[in-house]
This record gives C-alpha cells, sequence and structure tokens, in this order.
C-alpha cells in the first residue's frame, strides 16, 4: 500500500512533523524508523523486522503490547462517556475508583490523587502544590527546591526548570526561578579514588544539605528526585544515600517530592520504589505505566500533610487540566492495574527477572573489553562503555553509546544510549528467555562496536 510505504511515510515526517528531542536536519538525512506493530515484547518496523522492545516504549508499556483487555475497556468507557470534566463538583466514576485504587497502594501516609495527562504537568502541579503549601502554613518565604544535575523532571517550563539538563536549560530563556541543582548520586563518574559506595553516597547526599545551608532552611521548600535517576542514565544510588536525604528533610522540615514517573507501577520490583528505598514521601509522581502508556495518564499522589493543609485551609486550588481524570484513561489504568496484579508481575521482577537480569548483565556484558560497569534493580539497567576497563577512560570525539545503541537495535534489541551508557527499562512481563536473547543481541553489538570503535 502506496500511503503507509515506508518512503512516503518518511516524506510527510521530513516535510512536516517535528519530533521531541530531535536535530531534525540529522534525521531528514537518515529518515524515521517507522514502527508499525506490536505484540507481547516484540515491536515491528516498517521493514518487517521484529524488535525485542528493551525500553518498555519509553519506560511505560509494562504489561507488554497487544492487551486486548485493555483495548476493550477503553471502547466500552467511550461508548458509555467518552468524557466529562472533573472541575466544578462534577466528576465521573473511573477516577474515582482509581483514586481509591492508587491510596490503597501508595505509602501509608499518601491519600490523595491529582490527575494530569503526562508526567510533566504532575510534576509542575506538584511544585504549585509545595509552594502554596508552605505559603498556606505561613511561610511564604520557603519556596525553593532542590533538584540533582542529570535528572530530568519534564519538558514543560517547570519541569525543564526542575531538571538538571544543561542542554534543556540553554533553550529555557529564564527557568522557573528558585529551583537549585546539586550532584547526582553516580558513583561510576563521582566518586573519589578509594571512596567506598557508602561513603560516596552520604556525600552525593550531604550535597542536599550543604545546599539548604546555603540558601537558609526558611527558604527551602523542598527537595525533588527520581528513586533511581532514569534519563538521565540509570544512576542507581548506594544504600546509604536515601536514608541519609531523609534525615536531611526531616532535619530542615524540607518536603520531599519523589518523582517515580520511570520507577511507579513496578519497575524496581515494588509498586513504588519509595518502598524499595523506605523512602517516606510528601509527593509521588506517576504516569507512564499507570496505564501501560495505553493512554496518557498522569497522577501526582499527595500526602497527608500537603493535603489536609490544602483542603482545611487552601480554598479553591486554581489548578486543572482539561483531561484531569479523563475518564477513558482511567478506567485503562484501573484494567492495567489489574492486569499487574492478577500476573503477579511485580513479584516476578522482585524475586525472578529482577535478580536474573542483573546477574546476567554482570557475568555476560561486564566482562566485556568495552564495558566499565553494569548496574540494575528490578527491570531497569545501564551498561557504561569505556575504552579502558582499568582506569574508565571514554572513547573521546566517538560517539560510542550511539554506536553501541544503533548495532544493538540492527541486531533486534532495542535500547537508549544516554551518551556512553547504554539504558534499558523492559517490560514487566519479560521472561529469562527475553533476557538471555538481549544479552546476545546485545553482546553482538558490543563485539561490532569494539571492532569500529578501535579502529
Ligand atoms: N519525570 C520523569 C522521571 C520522567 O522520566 C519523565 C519522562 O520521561 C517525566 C517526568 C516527564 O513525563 P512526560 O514525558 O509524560 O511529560
Amino acid at each position: 500500500d502506496q500511503t503507509i510505504s515506508r518512503a512516503n511515510l518518511q516524506a510527510i515526517d521530513s516535510a512536516h512533523h517535528l519530533h521531541p528531542f530531535t536535530d531534525h536536519k540529522e534525521l531528514r538525512g537518515a529518515g524515521a524508523r517507522m514502527i508499525v506493530r506490536s505484540e507481547g515484547p516484540y515491536i515491528y518496523d516498517s521493514e518487517g523486522a521484529e524488535i525485542l522492545d528493551g525500553m518498555a516504549g519509553l519506560w511505560c508499556i509494562n504489561v507488554g503490547y497487544g492487551r486486548e483487555e485493555l483495548a476493550r475497556v477503553a471502547y466500552d468507557q467511550m461508548k458509555e462517556l467518552p468524557f466529562y470534566n472533573s472541575f466544578f463538583r462534577c466528576t465521573t466514576p473511573t477516577p474515582v475508583l482509581l483514586a481509591g485504587k492508587l491510596a490503597e497502594l501508595a505509602p501509608d501516609n499518601v491519600n490523595q490523587v491529582f490527575y494530569g495527562s503526562s508526567g510533566s504537568e504532575a510534576n509542575d502541579t506538584a511544585l504549585k502544590l509545595v509552594r502554596h503549601y508552605w505559603a498556606l502554613e505561613g511561610k511564604p518565604s520557603k519556596r525553593i527546591v532542590i533538584s540533582r544535575k542529570t535528572g530530568y523532571h519534564g519538558s514543560s517550563i517547570a519541569g525543564a526548570s526542575l531538571s538538571g539538563m544543561d542542554g534543556m536549560h540553554s533553550q529555557l530563556y529564564g527557568a522557573v526561578p528558585g529551583i537549585v541543582h546539586v550532584m547526582p548520586p553516580y558513583s561510576f563518574e563521582l566518586a573519589l579514588p578509594g571512596e567506598s559506595e557508602h561513603d560516596f553516597g552520604l556525600r552525593a547526599a550531604r550535597a542536599v544539605e550543604d545546599a539548604i545551608l546555603e540558601a537558609g532552611a526558611e527558604n527551602v521548600a523542598a527537595f525533588i528526585g527520581e528513586p533511581v535517576l532514569g534519563a538521565g542514565g540509570v544512576k542507581i544510588p548506594p544504600a546509604s544515600y536515601w536514608p541519609e536525604i531523609q534525615r536531611i528533610c526531616d532535619k530542615y522540615d524540607v518536603l520531599l517530592m519523589i518523582d517515580e514517573v520511570i520507577t511507579g507501577y513496578g519497575r524496581t520490583g515494588e509498586w513504588f520504589a519509595c518502598k524499595t528505598f523506605n523512602i517516606k514521601p510528601d509527593t509521588i509522581t506517576t504516569a507512564k505505566a499507570l496505564t501501560s502508556g495505553y493512554q496518557p495518564l498522569s497522577a501526582l499522589l499527595v500526602g497527608d500533610r500537603i493535603a489536609s493543609t490544602l483542603i482545611e485551609k487552601g480554598g479553591e486550588f486554581y489548578h486543572g487540566y482539561t483531561y484531569s481524570g479523563h475518564p477513558v484513561a482511567c478506567a485503562v489504568a484501573l484494567k492495567n492495574l489489574e492486569i499487574i496484579e492478577k500476573e503477579g508481575l511485580i513479584e516476578r521482577v522482585r524475586e525472578d527477572t529482577g535478580p536474573y537480569l542483573a546477574r546476567a548483565l554482570a557475568e555476560r556484558i561486564g566482562t566485556h573489553p568495552i564495558v566499565g560497569e553494569t548496574r540494575a534493580i528490578g527491570l531497569m539497567a545501564a551498561i557504561e562503555i569505556v575504552r579502558d576497563k582499568g582506569d574508565r577512560s571514554r572513547f573521546k570525539g566517538k560517539h560510542a553509546g550511539d554506536k553501541v545503541r544503533d548495532l544493538s537495535i540492527d541486531n533486534g534489541f532495542m535500547v537508549r544510549a544516554v551518551g556512553d551508557t547504554i539504558i534499558m527499562s523492559p517490560p514487566l512481563i519479560w521472561t529469562r528467555e527475553n533476557i538471555d536473547v538481549a544479552c546476545e543481541r546485545l553482546l553482538k553489538a558490543l563485539d561490532a562496536a569494539e571492532i569500529e570503535l578501535r579502529r
């Protein structure tokens, strides 16, 4: 069919479609890969290539592709009531039922939900809400939010301001004021010679304390962080990091905003990574796997401390999106959570595939001459590409990460590159066999990349 031939689609794409996070001149040269079909853990491109999806779409397709049940509830809800808003003392049943379910799954002190359509919107809501909280509590000077370099919290102006990505900041032409960025817990590059993981974790956490002291605790509203920095390169903090962050936030009465847009709904082997790391959050931002990506939906989960002030003292909260609590998206989310629960996907990650992936990467990939480190938690993982395993030096000026990624995709395994870090985040339905195939395909890519990079 000419209308959907790759060449035809690529021509329209080049002429009319601006892609997210894309250099369009580069894209025009190469042409976009057209993903046209999917099933279970696989995606298929327009040329018929079967690709094992190591990124779960974009950290979201936790229950895998091709779920009839999700299509069916969306269809049924669209027929019954495709949309009605939750403004002005109205709502519809599915956002209500989903809020109840989320309160049941969330940490004990978290019982309220505010909906949006994306993680960016949820973080905008969170930022407004924490500052509003302090104003309602009579401490309007508490406005500064501390975040981390290489953290990712979205692309809206507030999301990009909270994010610690230099490239994004360079195009903001005026970030949201009052956001400070400190070092991330990334021992592979930032630990000092001879420094233990434990000591490095404490030092990275104390960068937050230093920032609080510099600004004055009376001016600091909150700390925001992903339990595991995701888009920044799956940076898994040492065990000492989060307890120290919690201690510091408690000491200076700084709220804890946890961004679980990636980690929420099972990725680290618990419903929320707050449980994995024993964090007591004041807000939890979630999106992506809430619907396994089958519908756009985010839920900001709000802790009792903030919620009770907002409800008791706040009057009207002047904030909301047309699609806050979209009935179809919420119906899909309810069914998605039911699937995750019924199929025991989180237990599987925690007890079987998570540990198996960590072992497989360490034993089969970590021994490769151009791999400096592998790390994994649940089903999210990173592989550091280096020129020299001994001193961890990189291949300068060679885009080694992009090379490994491209070769891996050509071999039928979808991964992503963040600089020279290869990252993966597969669907939670992955089996040990999927992990074995991923390792085989990645290993082939590493072998081919090594030859090209050392040339
Ligand atoms: N927060 C984190 C941790 C994310 O990884 C992302 C997206 O990747 C976002 C927020 C932004 O979510 P969205 O792209 O849905 O706006």
